[in-house]
């Protein structure tokens, strides 16, 4: 058999050879690797609420007309779910190759039939063998452009014996190109004043001010009209290194903000200088922790009105 590895452009050629291994051979054989067990049916019972004695009841099933449990029909393919998926392709995996290479890459299940032979026994193993049963012309559908297959599942037991046919009915469809980035509209403007406006200018020149009492050398952020150390109304500034350690840190991810892109992360810095700044990581860097180093960087981010002093993580 042969492999398709990359990816081709004529798909209408890979159709035809997808086609071509329609009702083909089945793969190798996957043995499960449980037998049928009590345990496993009491999952499944407790788990749809199915209180059947024939599958649970061992004292009421040898007095049934069968003389012992059996497994719940809809069990079939829980049999083999761990079996090995490492063995020879069927004409179905040839199929679904030439279907990703053609460009249908996504897949979907749209109907799983059982058809079910005979009952199950516990101490049962059950195999399976699939197989590709039919092949749809191109459509459209609200998911994409797809082609509809059908894969035939065989499941037998320890001696051959088919047991029950299960028809997995499957979408390979054209993942639809994404749709483009909502418009996350615009950052309330800022206000700014008569006691902020030395900040906004150190922003413009690619400084970061912080306010400096020139009664008392304390710095502090956000500006204030008086020091609440000393009463001084005489502020100046200085200007930070802009580098700190992220104090605190949070990541919003809904609601959505106007003029935010999320998720987007806000940051507390404890700057070099001693003062703590709020502020937000800059767009497409990494996850921060406590304690990780970070450097400002002035820059407009998407939604924000005018440059702004956000934060790199310094490497
Ligand atoms: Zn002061």
């Amino acid at each position: 058999m042969t492999t398709v590895d990359e990816p081709r452009a004529d798909s209408a050629e890979l159709l035809a050879e997808a086609q071509s291994f329609v009702g083909g051979p089945p793969g190798e054989t996957r043995v499960g690797r449980d037998p049928v067990n009590l345990p496993m049916v009491h999952h499944w019972c407790q788990a749809l609420g199915d209180t059947n004695p024939a599958y649970l009841d061992e004292e009421w099933a040898a007095a049934s007309s069968r003389g012992h449990l059996i497994a719940p029909p809809g069990m079939l393919q829980t049999w083999v779910m761990d079996a090995p998926r490492d063995v020879a392709p069927g004409s179905n995996d040839e199929v679904l190759q030439r279907l990703d290479a053609a460009g249908y890459t996504s897949v979907v299940a749209v109907n799983y039939e059982h058809e079910y032979l005979r009952e199950l026994r516990h101490g049962e193993r059950v195999s399976v063998r699939s197989m590709a049963e039919d092949l749809s012309p191109e459509k459209k559908t609200a998911l994409g452009v797809g082609v509809f297959t059908t894969v035939r599942h065989e499941y037998t037991t320890d001696d051959g014996e088919l047991v029950g046919i299960g028809r997995m009915r499957l979408l390979k469809f054209t993942p639809p190109a994404k749709a483009k980035a909502p418009d996350i509209g615009t950052r309330a403007a800022i206000a700014i004043g008569r006691d902020n406006a030395y900040f906004w200018e150190g922003v413009d020149a690619g400084e970061l001010r912080i306010q400096q009492c020139q009664g008392c050398t304390a710095l502090r952020h956000p500006p204030q009209p008086m020091c609440g150390d000393c009463g001084s109304t005489d502020q100046g500034f200085v200007v930070a290194s802009g580098r700190g350690t992220v104090y605190s840190h949070v990541t919003h991810h809904y609601p959505p903000l106007p003029g935010v892109q999320l998720p987007h992360t806000v940051l507390v810095v404890e700057l070099e200088e001693g003062v703590r700044f709020v502020s937000e990581l800059a767009p497409g860097e990494p996850a921060v922790e406590i304690g990780t180093p970070v450097r400002v960087a002035f820059e407009q981010p998407p939604g924000a009105t005018r440059t702004l002093p956000i934060f790199e993580v310094e490497t």
